[in-house]
């Protein structure tokens, strides 16, 4: 189910609609359990561990950083023989290395070259996008701010790739900006477009009356839009949303962070073995949403366990005391 999902994102990035279960058995399970219509991994993120799993590069390949933050996706890289190594300074035995999804900068890129390795680069056209459009602001003279993550992989190898660059994480750093003549925003891919229209609207009013130039370009991308739009309609129509998604994954928990605000009670649960039967007590709907990391299989496990739970507590087989 969730392959033809994916598939259909990709051809028709549309409104997206609540793809709605309906109870699995003839148990009497009174709470419904529907799916966001977008949610878990992103093409970007599944195409690069494809590639990394592909046969010929069984034991010869290092990633350089995270491909993914998922220890069962992980497991599996390793038993494909794939290193990891932080840096290009790390010792690596392999004859080909990996930039992940993320992309880095073409310092990094020649650096690889010109250690003597093969070059396998994954970067996802979306993020390639925002570095040619972020070039390109600054070959215009703009001071290019992007609204992001200090220190992610994704923000080092955007701003590695122009002379100069701010990244802005809270208000407060916009004061670093003033008596720039030109700022142009662009976002981190992940980022929220709230969050980011919110960002350019307090640069307005804080340096336009300084005479700053601003422009702004909103570069999260089209998958993370899809996601944050089934989210918010699925917190619209859910009285609990369960978010399947490693513990390291940062996207996974501003999934559940996200619903929160939005009103609605959110839990990250790696498997199934994390769902604590209490939280379906009482509820009409339960809505099931993944981060970008999170393997088909670990959403089928959690949806699975969150049917026998509900059949469970409608047929009276839990104890709502417990
Ligand atoms: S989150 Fe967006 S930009 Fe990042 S890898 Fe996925 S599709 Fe590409």
């Amino acid at each position: 189910m969730t392959n033809e999902l994916q598939r259909r994102e990709l051809v028709d990035p549309g409104e997206p609609t609540i793809v709605r279960t309906p109870p699995s058995s003839a148990s009497g399970a009174s709470m419904e359990v529907v799916r966001a219509s977008a949610m878990g991994k992103c093409f970007g993120v599944r195409d690069a561990i494809d590639l990394a799993l592909e046969e010929r590069f069984r034991g010869r390949l290092t990633v350089l950083g995270d491909l993914v933050h998922n220890r069962q996706v992980i497991e599996r890289l390793d038993a494909h023989g794939v290193d990891r190594a932080s840096s290009l300074d790390e010792r690596i035995e392999t004859g080909s290395v990996m930039i992940t999804a993320h992309g880095t900068s073409d310092r990094v890129r020649d650096e690889v070259r010109a250690r003597g390795y093969e070059l396998i680069d994954a970067t996802c056209p979306l993020v390639e996008k925002v570095h040619r459009r972020a070039r390109e602001l600054e070959r215009d003279g703009f001071h290019v701010a992007v609204v992001g993550k200090k220190g992610h992989v994704e923000v080092r190898g955007l701003t590695g790739d122009l002379s100069e660059a701010s990244v802005v994480t809270t208000e407060a750093d916009l004061e670093d900006l003033r008596g720039r003549a030109r700022v142009a925003f662009v976002a981190q891919t992940t980022e929220t477009t709230e969050r980011f229209d919110a960002m350019v609207a307090a640069a307005r009013a804080l340096l336009e009356p300084d005479g700053v130039e601003i422009a702004s370009i909103d570069t999260t991308c089209q998958p993370t839009r899809d996601r944050q739009a089934a989210l918010r309609e699925l917190s619209r129509s859910c009285d609990l949303v369960i978010v399947v998604g490693d513990p390291t994954s940062n996207n996974s928990r501003k999934l559940a962070e996200t619903a929160r605000a939005l009103g609605v009670d959110a839990h990250r649960v790696g498997t199934p073995a994390d769902l604590d039967p209490r939280w379906f007590r009482g509820r009409r709907r339960c809505g099931i949403t993944a981060g970008t990391s999170t393997p088909d299989e670990s959403i089928d496990a959690v949806e699975g366990a969150i049917r026998v739970i509900a059949g469970a507590q409608a047929g009276g087989a839990i104890d709502d005391a417990a």
